[in-house]
């Protein structure tokens, strides 16, 4: 049994590292120049709803199939990735709503990666796949690397090539329905070829496609590098009233847990910008490990905009000399401290939900924030055994998935997407070498 395994992420090292134990012969394509993918930058937390019912609550569009064979299979994966070398930092997730565990990212990824090829895996940096070849089944595909191209002969294909974030052109036409981008807050190198490939291949999309896992960040001009991705993350729009250019509210700042539904507002809004608006007694608030004043300066020390005001009329001033309507902001402001102040902030519109904090303490700050994607959470329509669905709903002979490229498990919603690429990536080997070359 000869499997080729497309991208080198987390879903696709253990697929890989699962096919050999299971006496495949693989080789492993990365596209990039080394292997982990978004992994190597995440925070390593590997997790699930508790129950069922709460990941329909969270998720409720998601495939419940799916959902129920990540909670299922979940607590046995990362037993099995710590005891192949995954470095196990802690076993709370610091959520109440989820169990599961915290890895240390890089030397869990090395790990995984010297099993490959100390397993007898080929793993080929820097080469991509491009096409699928087909006889009735998928037999390979068409490798592109600097310079070459060639065909890669397999009795299947695991694609683990983690969505197409990084393609602005799909994300406009998938995501935003028309103009704009998105900040990429991921490796590059995700840009759709996986997903493409199969659609080519007669395979079906989920659902979700117009949705994405991500994180509003300081806006340009800030700068800063993969590794302080998860730094620089402005995770306290619950804190905040968050308005957009025109000076008005324009989503449920505290809609859920993860912001996910904030941020996907923001990448709606004109020129995808925010402002974030607090008072003093905002920044002691405390989100996971940091306060929100931390983030704040995480924000100014990259070179975001953070405005400070004596008074919210002055804070309105400030933002008028950088083009937001001035009266309507101050309308906007008054208009949410009424209402937070009444305990009717659910009556706002948009509502807020939460704890809803008035802002009353100066002095007052302004973060400017841009929406940014990690990946996506539509994709390839997937079955629990980890394999590619057509149209009708039958499989794609010899196609299978892991990852981010399974899409549609969080659909109205946002999960773990370590979680997807470890339980898939066991899930999709097993079936594939169950399944053999027939
Ligand atoms: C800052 C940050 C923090 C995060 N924190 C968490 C967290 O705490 N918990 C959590 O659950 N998730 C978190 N995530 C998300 C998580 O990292 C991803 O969901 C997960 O790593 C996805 O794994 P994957 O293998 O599916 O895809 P990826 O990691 O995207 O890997 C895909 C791989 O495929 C390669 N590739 C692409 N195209 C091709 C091609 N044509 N041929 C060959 N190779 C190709 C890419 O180079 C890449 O290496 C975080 C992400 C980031 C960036």
């Amino acid at each position: 049994m000869r499997l080729l395994v497309a991208g080198g992420g987390l879903g696709g090292l253990v697929a890989a590292a699962r096919a050999l134990e299971l006496g495949a012969a693989v080789t492993l394509l990365e596209k990039g120049d080394h292997p982990g993918g978004s992994f190597v930058y995440s925070s390593g937390y590997v997790w699930s709803y508790r129950d069922l019912p709460t990941f329909r609550r969270e998720a409720p569009g998601g495939d419940p199939a799916l959902q129920a064979l990540v909670l299922e299979r979940l607590q046995d994966a990362i037993g099995w990735l710590e005891a192949r070398g995954g470095v196990l930092l802690s076993r709370e997730t610091g959520n109440p709503l989820t169990f599961g565990a915290r890895f240390d990212p890089e030397p869990t990824a090395a790990a995984l990666t010297d099993r490959v090829e100390s397993g007898g895996g080929q793993l080929l940096l820097r080469h991509a796949l491009r096409r699928l070849l087909r006889d009735g089944r998928v037999r390979g595909a068409l490798v592109e690397w600097e310079g070459g191209r060639g065909e890669e002969a397999a009795d299947a294909v695991v694609l683990a090539t983690g969505g197409f974030a990084a393609n602005p052109e799909l994300v406009q036409r998938y995501v935003l329905h028309g103009p704009g981008r998105l900040l990429l807050r991921a490796h590059p190198w995700s840009t759709g070829d996986g997903f493409l490939a199969a659609l080519a291949a007669g395979a079906r999309p989920s659902t979700g496609l117009d949705e994405f896992y991500g994180r509003n960040l300081p806006a340009p001009p800030a700068r800063f590098g993969p590794k302080l991705f998860v730094e620089v993350s402005q995770l306290y729009g619950r804190y905040a009233v968050a308005v957009n250019l025109e000076g008005v509210r324009y989503a449920d700042e505290a809609a859920d847990w993860s912001e996910t539904a904030l941020v996907r507002a923001t990448a709606h809004q004109p020129r995808q910008r925010a402002w974030y608006l607090l008072d003093a007694a905002a920044l002691r608030r405390r989100v996971r490990e940091r306060s929100v004043g931390e983030m704040v300066e995480t924000a100014r020390r990259v070179g975001g905009t953070v405005l400070r005001a004596g008074s919210l009329e002055e804070l309105a001033g400030l933002l008028g000399e950088r083009g937001l309507p001035e009266e309507r902001l101050l309308r906007t402001l008054h208009g949410y401290n009424a209402a937070a102040a009444a305990g009717r902030a659910a009556e706002l519109r948009p509502p807020r939900s939460g704890e809803a904090p008035v802002l009353k303490e100066p002095p007052f700050t302004a973060v400017e924030v841009a929406p940014s994607i990690t990946h996506t959470i539509g994709g390839l329509a997937v079955d629990e055994g980890g394999r590619v669905l057509e149209d009708g709903g039958r499989p794609v002979r010899g196609l299978y998935a892991a990852g981010v490229e399974v899409g549609g498990i969080a659909t109205g919603g946002y999960a773990s997407g370590l979680a997807a690429a470890l339980v898939l990536g066991l899930v999709s080997a097993e079936t594939a070498v169950a399944e053999g070359p027939a």
